[in-house]
């Protein structure tokens, strides 16, 4: 894998909260069009990691690249706000809990995002949701309230609300966590199809099969580090750390 044509690298980054280390040095690079899945034991740093990719967080240390965008942490001079922002807006973010505007229907909550920070016309917007709405199968709710929503159904709309930015990276965070079991397939599937659209999308999940099915690369995350690194096939029927072992054995 050459970095030219990487969508994402990441090259020694770190993250501290106070004097605790959480991320201890991450290299990581994801090609365009390709799904990457992080995986590992709660409190190993994954949802840190992702959160350091749209800088929710800002990294202690390290360099990060999206795109023709490099920001470097480890450097004097801090990267700028309008450097934060311009990458910002190269990721979308699919959070755990939906977080949708409860007050705004399923189609104004697509909108808002083009619509207040890209100032999109709003007919352009409002098309474009509709659209996006049809693909992850919810056209029909649009004037609906998130409350009247199932909570795949109000993931789906996080994930059109995400895809309404255009961004060139689509970071999920445990998408179907809170969800109850019989309505992950629905959030999944979506997931898929956007990876068989060729979306480069990052993925924390609990959902073993799930990665295996949709990622093209996958980590497992212990203590901050990167302990195991490969394909779905290597990491879980060839991998090389007994980190490794022992976590996809405990899950059985
Ligand atoms: P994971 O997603 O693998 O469960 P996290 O990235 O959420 O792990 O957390 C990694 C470690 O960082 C944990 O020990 C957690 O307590 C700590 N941590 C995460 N966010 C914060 C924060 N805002 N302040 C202090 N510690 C944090």
């Amino acid at each position: 894998m050459t970095s030219s044509n990487a969508m994402l690298e990441m090259k020694q980054l770190t993250k501290s909260f106070g004097p605790a280390q959480v991320l201890k040095g991450i290299d990581l690079t994801l090609e365009q069009g390709k799904v990457l899945a992080i995986i590992g034991p709660s409190g190993s740093g994954k949802t840190t990691l992702l959160r350091c990719m749209n800088l929710l967080e800002t990294p202690s240390g390290g360099t990060l690249r999206i795109g023709d965008l490099a920001l470097d942490f480890g450097g004097a001079q801090l990267p700028k706000q309008g450097q934060v922002l311009q990458l910002r807006k190269k990721t979308g973010m699919v959070f755990q809990a939906y977080n949708l505007f409860p007050h705004m229907t399923v189609l104004q909550n697509v909108m808002e995002g083009p619509v207040t920070v890209q100032k999109r016309p709003k007919e352009e917007a409002r098309t474009r949701a509709l659209e996006l709405l049809r693909k992850v199968g919810l056209a029909e709710k649009a004037d609906a309230y998130p409350h009247e929503l199932s909570g795949g159904q109000q993931q789906r709309v996080g994930i059109a609300r995400a895809m309404a930015m255009e961004p060139e990276l689509l970071l999920f965070d445990e998408p179907t966590s809170a969800l109850d079991p019989e309505l992950v397939g629905e959030v999944l599937k979506v997931i898929k199809a956007l990876a068989l659209e060729g979306r480069t999308m990052v993925i924390v999940t609990h959902e073993m099969k799930f990665a295996g099915e949709v990622a093209d690369r996958v980590i497992l995350m212990d203590d901050g580090r990167i302990v195991e690194e490969g394909s779905p096939d290597e990491v879980f029927h060839r991998p090389s750390s007994e980190r490794t072992k022992l976590f996809l054995s405990r899950l059985q």
